[in-house]
Parts: structure tokens; sequence; C-alpha cells
């Protein structure tokens, strides 16, 4: 046994650990966990755990549904909020594989090593720091139409009894138990929102770290009586919840910055160019991924600092990629912030076909159009289209189109996913398109 896994064992006897629930996610990026009894951890980490794949969103068909989770023992945590007279708990997140040994083409864990064999030949450790929005809404008995944001804070505000403050903490010190370091935490623009910021990592550990967030987030929220969602857009007339993803290529032997360069525009090197070339030249078809479901696009409207237009940007937080600022002495920190993903998105996807996305633009040689200065919200449609700047998809239907004939971002998913995907995905186009909604009442019931 690897050293790693056999330091695992160790903890878990001598913190005597119970339970170890085996992770993975599905194609949405929902965590799913199989429990095996502490005991059965060493035979795990040898030989991997059987289970029936078929049951799972986008897996394997019933023909062919054993598959084997094999934990990856960097990922070994002890749960916080387990122990304490309940039994004692830890997670391990799994790479998922066919009964022949070989990886699952169905596994988004397994799509996003790919993407970064592929940053590997080039050269590239591709490293992320996602910003996950999320509200917290008081349980209203009837279920989430019912609930009402449980605060009447704003951005940054501070209120030291404040019920929010407290949750945050909890949910802080758990993370820091999980080690996700957390660099910040604050209060968000809308009443009931916030924000948590945790260091970046490479791209694997950070997907893992997202998913990670997710549901810890959730789990204290629930012990405060509240429930914590990452809907992209809750409510009409507030900002929604972003994930905001902080993007950086470095060197993959020296970890020195490939995006820096004191002589480019904004300090960024030929090499951020292109990448970012690439991900604008991919935009309207990486949405499908970053902004997955009917209500991303709610969320991707003028007027609440989301994006909507397909440029870029040093300030202007309404451009699809914003390159913070340079601080002198500062190089490693040189990075393209992506600003249409949302928490609704798997982050393995969402990386890999970003990744995907930049790396075509270096292999290409793209140039990416000049940066924009002025608030693109207030241009007219010519001016825009001047300046050659495209729209983002409107709809979900109409993103899922773009990424049926981008062959780059679908050959990232792999065939099994992105078949999966589409499916899954214009059914639930669908049955939204099917429903009368609220709206239509309201507008049409008396009008017409
Ligand atoms: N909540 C905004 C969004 O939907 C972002 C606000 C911010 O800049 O942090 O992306
Ligand atoms: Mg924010």
């Amino acid at each position: 046994m690897a050293d790693k896994a056999r330091e695992i064992v160790e903890i878990v006897q001598a913190e005597d650990v119970q339970f170890i629930d085996l992770q993975f996610t599905d194609i949405f990026g929902t965590t799913k966990s199989v429990t095996i009894p502490a005991s059965g951890l060493e035979e795990a980490l040898e030989r991997g755990i059987w289970f029936d794949g078929s049951s799972i969103q986008g897996f394997a068909r019933i023909q062919e549904s054993d598959m084997f989770l094999r934990p990856d023992p960097v990922t070994f945590r002890i749960l916080p909020w387990t122990g304490n007279g309940s039994d004692l708990r830890a997670r391990v997140i799994c790479d998922v594989h066919n009964p022949d040994g070989s990886p699952f083409e169905g596994d988004p864990r397994y799509a996003l090593r790919r993407a970064i064999a592929h940053a590997a030949d080039l050269g590239y450790v591709f490293n992320t720091g996602p910003e996950l929005e999320f509200f917290l809404f008081r349980e209203g008995g009837d279920g989430p139409a019912a609930a009402v944001p449980h605060d009447v804070g704003g951005y940054f505000d501070f209120s030291p009894g404040d019920e929010a403050q407290r949750v945050r903490s909890d949910i802080v010190n758990a993370l820091q138990a999980l080690r996700i370091h957390v660099e910040m935490s604050h209060h968000e623009v809308a009443i009931g929102q916030h924000e948590i910021d945790f260091r970046y990592a490479d791209a694997l550990h950070s997907a893992d770290n997202a998913v990670t967030f997710k549901y810890t987030v959730k789990g204290i929220a629930a012990k405060h009586g509240l429930f914590a969602t990452f809907m992209p857009k809750p409510m009409f007339g507030m900002n929604g919840s972003g994930m905001h993803v902080h993007q950086s290529l470095v060197d993959i032997d020296s970890g020195e910055s490939k995006f820096f360069d004191p002589d480019g525009e904004f300090a960024l090197s030929l090499t951020a160019r292109q990448f970012i070339a690439g991900q604008l030249r991919h935009a309207r078809a990486l949405s499908a991924v970053v902004a997955p479901t009917v209500n991303s696009y709610k969320r991707l409207t003028p007027g609440y600092e989301a994006p909507v237009y397909v440029c870029w940007a040093q300030r202007n937080r309404s451009a699809l990629i914003r390159v913070p600022r340079y601080s002198p002495g500062r190089e490693q920190s040189t990075r393209a912030e992506l600003r249409f993903p949302d928490p609704s998105c798997n982050p393995y996807l969402a990386f890999a076909v970003m990744l995907e996305a930049g790396l075509a633009g270096i292999e290409e040689g793209l140039e990416p159009p000049p940066s924009v200065s002025d608030d693109v919200f207030h241009w007219t449609q010519s001016e825009r289209e001047a300046q050659g700047v495209d729209v983002l998809p409107g709809t979900l239907e109409e993103a899922l189109d773009e990424l049926a004939s981008d062959d780059i971002l679908r050959a990232a998913l792999g065939e099994h996913i992105y078949d999966a995907y589409d499916r899954a995905k214009r059914e639930e186009w669908d049955d939204y398109r099917i429903h009368v909604t609220a709206w239509e009442v309201d507008r049409y019931l008396r009008t017409t």
C-alpha cells in the first residue's frame, strides 16, 4: 500500500473513525456517497469498492452497471460535524473505474483529469480559485417557496449580534477543519446573500474543494434551522449568485506564473492573452456547462453585476473576463477571472471545458479582441457589434445548441458525458418550456 494510503488507515485507527463515506459526483456535480465501515478501508484502498452505477444520472446503462470506486487518499478528511456522541465519519473522494480497471468515461473527475493531462503535455498546471456565492433562507414550513431571506443585511454589512455572522463563523470553522483554507467571508449585495472565498489550488483539488464547500455550507446551515441555496437567481430583482473563477497557468516544473509579463497590457503574457482569447471564442458554448440550469440565464442579465457580453476588461465587472489589477511583487497572482460561471455547475466539468477552451486559444495562437474599458451595458447594439462584442446565450436551450456545434468542448466532456448531459439538459429545458408560470398567469389571464 502506498504511504499516503497507509497514513490514512493509521489516522482512522488512532482517531477511532467508524465510517468512511466514499464520494464521487454525477454529471450534474451532485455528491454521491457509499458508506463502508472503517474496517473495510484498507481493502477499499487496495482493491476499490464495487457498486451499481446504473441508477446514477449519466452513468452506466443497466447491462453494464458494475463499476468500482478507487479512493484518492489525499482527499481523506474527517467530517468535522460528526463525532461528539454520534459516529465519527470521514470521507474520501474517489475516481470511478470500469470493471476492466480503465477509468470510467462518465466520471466528471476523469474528464477534468484528461484536460489537466493535456495542460501537462504543454508544460502547464491549471490553478483555479472559485468564489461561490449563496443565499441563506429560513425554513418556511412550506418548502423553498415560503422561505424568506433570514436577514436584511447588504454588501459587507457588519452586525455583531447577527445570526448570519454566527452561521458564517461555523461554516468557516468547518471548512478550515476540512483543510479548505478560507481567505475571507462577507455579506453579499442581496439580502440573505453571502460569499466565502477559499485559497486557489490546482484545478482537480479546487473542484474537490468546491463540491465539499457546497455540502458543508448546506450541512451547517441546516444545523441553524436555515437552508443554503446555490440557485443562481433565487429572487427576481435582486443580485443572483455567481461562481467567479480566478484562473492561472503556472509552469509544471518551476511553478512560475505563465500569465505574467511586466511589459504586457495589464502585465499579461502572450500565453495569458491567448488563453483569454480561447475562452472568449468558446464562451457561448462554455455557458452550457458553467451556467447549466434554466435559472442560470435569469442571472446573466444586465444590472446585477453578472456578465452578459463576451468581452474582457481590467476593472469592469460586467465583462465576461476580468483581469484583476497587478500589484508589484505579486507576479504569481496574475490571473484571469471568469465571471459567468454560477454555483449550480459541476466544478469538474466546468474546469475541464474552461481549461480546454483556454488551451485551444494557446494552441491556435489566437489574439483576443481589444479589452473594453467603457461599461458595455451602456453601449447600443450597433456599438457592440462594431466592437465585435457578442452576447451570451439568453436561454439554456440556446447554450446547448452552441455546445452541440463546439467540437473542442464536446471532446473535453467526452462522448459519454456529452450525450448524457445533452439529453438530461434538453429534458430540463423542455419541462420548463411546457410549464405555465406565475408570470404568465399574472400577465395574460385577465388581459387576453
Ligand atoms: N452576485 C454577482 C454575480 O451574480 C457578483 C457580485 C460580485 O462582484 O461579487 O455574479
Ligand atoms: Mg461576490
